[in-house]
């Protein structure tokens, strides 16, 4: 529910009017899990409440924390048994969350777990911002995590939304949870802290670019010619190359927003030399970055990660070529950070 729901269904239930704030209140601002918690309001309306609502609609079936402790990635389940992920990594300075914002995806990339088992449905506006909450609950919680430095952030303080799902097939919802995230009467995180990442939903892009948030967009594009790209990324054969090149160029263009491309290098795949050249070509003259991600690589796959001096030969090139590059420091391999990977552990081990 967004606020004007919430005010509406508690005015149902007889409650005045400052109800809807107290209860707000307590779910974005003191992260509380349950309606008992909120001490200001009549205990016979928190009963009331628990019997008929809930405040935290994810249930926690697995929780795995990296070797380093620095990425916490957790598998929930949803009210009607579908299951998501969400990663949380913790840098010195941020604690970024990976969400997702479907159960499941339909875009059917080669080389990702998700992908595997298609799109099973889109989450809802509080299913998307109930991933946040729930890391935001776990970071303020003083016991959690036990070698964080007190100074340092307890609360999520960036957001990408690259879990499971293409985040511009479920427009409507995202962005609901979208301005709840950035409603300062809500959680409140500042739209520059979070990046919306796309398979390249050219129509999507333009959308994007009237909303008139600060949100960051990286578009995955992992191949820069549309054979290959095809290959890996299929819905391609419905945006081409070009054709997101160009929804990119004008959303540059309107919002004056520098634009991350996403690149997972595959060893034999989309990693040789000639391919960063032509990379290079294609990005000419646009606002952008470019990320280059080794790949988290599934078990059993053909698609296999490159060698750290083959990415860094890939990055030179486009550094060389003016292409502002980084490559993305590789998070939890042993805990299969990598999207839709515990997921899709989780139901082979179920099936065994
Ligand atoms: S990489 Fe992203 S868009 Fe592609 S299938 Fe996986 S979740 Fe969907």
């Amino acid at each position: 529910m967004d606020f004007d729901q919430l005010a509406q269904f508690l005015a149902d239930l007889g409650e005045p009017h400052f109800r809807a704030r107290q209860v707000w209140e307590w779910m974005y601002k003191r992260y509380v899990s349950d309606f008992d918690a909120m001490s200001n309001l009549p205990k016979a309306l928190r009963t009331k409440l628990a019997d008929i609502a809930t405040v935290a609609p994810l249930t926690l079936v697995t929780e795995v924390v990296s070797r380093d402790r620095d990425t916490f990635k957790a598998l929930f389940q949803l009210p009607d048994g579908q299951t998501i992920e969400a990663v949380l990594m913790l840098y010195d300075e941020r604690r970024t969350l990976c969400i997702s914002s479907q159960a499941g995806c339909a875009m059917g990339c080669t080389f990702c777990a998700t992908a595997q088992g298609g799109l099973a449905r889109n989450l809802t506006p509080g299913e998307i911002v109930a991933q946040v909450l729930y890391f935001a609950r776990y970071l303020a919680d003083p016991a959690l995590p036990p070698d964080t430095a007190a100074e340092r952030p307890t609360t999520v303080t960036n957001i990408v939304l690259m879990g499971m799902g293409e985040p511009l097939h479920n427009y409507a919802n995202v962005w609901k949870a979208l301005r709840r995230l950035t409603d300062v009467d809500a959680f409140g995180l500042g739209a520059r802290h979070i990046t919306l990442s796309t398979v390249g939903l050219a129509p999507m892009i333009d959308r994007m670019a009237d909303e008139g948030l600060q949100i960051g967009l990286a578009v995955s594009l992992h191949a820069p010619n549309d054979d290959l790209r095809t290959q890996l990324v299929p819905v391609n054969k419905g945006y081409p190359v070009d054709e997101v090149l160009a929804a990119v160029r004008r959303y540059v263009a309107k919002t004056n927003r520098r634009v991350t491309f996403e690149y997972a290098l595959m060893a034999g795949i989309n990693d040789a030399p000639e391919l960063a050249h032509a990379l290079a070509e294609k990005l000419h003259g646009i606002l952008c970055h470019v990320n280059l991600i080794p790949l988290n690589p599934i078990p059993n796959s053909p698609f296999q990660p490159t060698s750290d001096e083959e990415t860094e030969h890939f990055a030179q090139i486009l550094r060389k070529a003016g292409i502002p590059t980084t490559v993305r420091l590789r998070r939890g391999i042993e805990i299969n950070a990598g999207c839709g990977q515990l997921r899709r552990a989780a139901s082979i081990a179920a099936s065994q």
